[in-house]
């Protein structure tokens, strides 16, 4: 028998849902439940500063009021630095790990650009001689923690975009696995939490396709599974403007305002991307009758308003 399918929804809680959080947790639970299989709700509030109790319970009521049902959670990562902790020392001990003291400016000054936003490390840290760091560190400067990576491709089928591949050191370069404030990078607690949880497919904005590689190779070397990964395209407002958490004319309330009832929202994003043939009203269990993977194509964006 294939081993059941295990989604996730995973909100940041530093705003108000947007209509492309919701269509990411849309697809992600209509894959999962298509096939018989169940969803994790972990709240990623690794970002200490900018997460909000008050975001924390207004992302459930939001899933809970839209019919984007759970079966696992909610998880919280706050309450797992000690999963991370023993990844990070593990990949210390073997060397793989550096501090690196570049500033913000310093990153971007020593940097090349590369894909769109992402910067490419080049290394800056990873050479300095101990006198060069015991400097550095008189400083009083506290340094983020990079991970080396190799000269090598890893490539993988992205269910919804199709093949991507990128060398980690060309495209990528050392990435953080701890900040400088000490709390654990993205990077190193998605993988670490999505192999605990025992996430086996993960769908989410394809402005995270280009972070996928850095989380195989975390996999690879920790000895987690690798799930399948599935990255929709962007819901862009007017002349291609990104939705954010900050643009009110996308959160929830003003969607609600807008169309006048959670299904109405449901069906008018299911009816924009291609998942239901029209922008009815629909819930989440409604759509799972008409809903294929197939329908599902690997654009970058999709007009939203
Ligand atoms: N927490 C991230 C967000 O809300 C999603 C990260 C992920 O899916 O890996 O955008």
């Amino acid at each position: 028998m294939s081993e059941k399918v295990i989604g996730r929804f995973a909100p940041s809680p530093t705003g108000r849902m947007h209509a492309g959080n919701i269509y990411a947790a849309l697809v992600a639970w209509l894959i999962a439940k298509s096939q018989g299989g169940e969803i994790v709700l972990r709240i990623e509030d690794l970002d200490r500063e900018r997460s909000k109790p008050e975001f924390i319970d207004a992302v459930q009521r939001d899933f809970e009021m839209l019919g984007l049902t759970w079966d696992h959670g909610p998880f919280f990562q706050h309450d797992r630095d000690e999963a991370y902790a023993a990844a990070f020392n593990s990949l210390v001990e073997r060397g793989l790990v550096y501090p690196c003291y570049c500033t913000r400016a310093d990153l971007h000054a020593a940097s090349a650009p590369h894909r769109g936003e992402k910067l490419v490390y080049l290394g800056t840290c990873r050479s300095l001689s101990v006198d060069e760091r015991a400097a550095r560190e008189a400083s009083g400067r506290k340094p983020a923690m990079r991970l080396i990576v190799p000269d090598e491709i890893i490539s993988f089928r992205d269910t919804i975009q199709g093949e991507y591949s990128q060398n980690l050191e060309f495209d990528c370069g050392d990435f953080l696995i701890r900040r400088s404030d000490q709390a654990f990078a993205y990077q190193l607690a998605v993988v670490v939490d999505d192999a605990a949880q025992g996430v086996n497919c993960v769908v989410r904005g394809v402005d995270l396709l280009c972070s996928t590689p850095q989380q195989i190779y975390l996999q690879d070397l920790l000895g987690l599974p690798r799930p399948t990964y599935g990255h929709i395209p962007l819901l862009v407002a007017e002349r291609d403007r990104r939705l954010s958490k900050r643009d009110h004319d996308a959160s929830l309330d003003a969607l609600l305002a807008r169309f006048g009832s959670p299904e109405a929202i449901i069906g008018h994003i299911a009816g924009v991307v291609g998942l239901a043939p029209t922008t009815e009203p629909a819930t989440p269990e409604q759509l799972l009758s008409c809903f294929s993977l197939k329908n599902l194509h690997g654009r970058i964006q999709i007009a939203w308003t």
